[in-house]
């Protein structure tokens, strides 16, 4: 009878042991995920803190062509926005390399 108290007993031992290694691995993985977290939001971060500077930096009209504020601000790059004559009195510019898009009247 004690023999396979024992028996048991070292049965879900060796099972908890087997979850606590699962654990472990995942937790791991979880780790791995947060520090790439916080990696990712350390570098938001300090690009949120450049804003005002980038500002200063930005260049809205550089040659002929008006420049993307969203490159501009969040990137620090100047980006060429191309103009697009729209219906209703709206002129429609697009960044060329975000995306970015804004209408003005005239
Ligand atoms: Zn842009």
């Amino acid at each position: 009878m004690s023999s396979k108290v024992e028996d048991r007993i070292r049965e879900i031992a060796e099972a908890l042991v087997e979850q606590s290694q699962a654990k472990a691995d995942r937790l791991k993985a979880e780790l791995i995920e947060a520090q790439q977290g916080v990696r990712k939001l350390t570098a938001e971060l300090n690009a949120a803190r450049l804003a005002p500077k980038r500002l200063q930096d930005f260049q809205i009209k550089r040659d002929v062509n008006y420049q993307c504020p969203r490159c501009g601000i969040e990137r620090g790059i100047q980006a060429a926005m191309t103009c697009r004559p729209g219906q209703h009195r709206l002129d429609l510019f697009q960044c060329d390399t975000c995306g970015f898009e804004m209408d003005v009247q005239h």
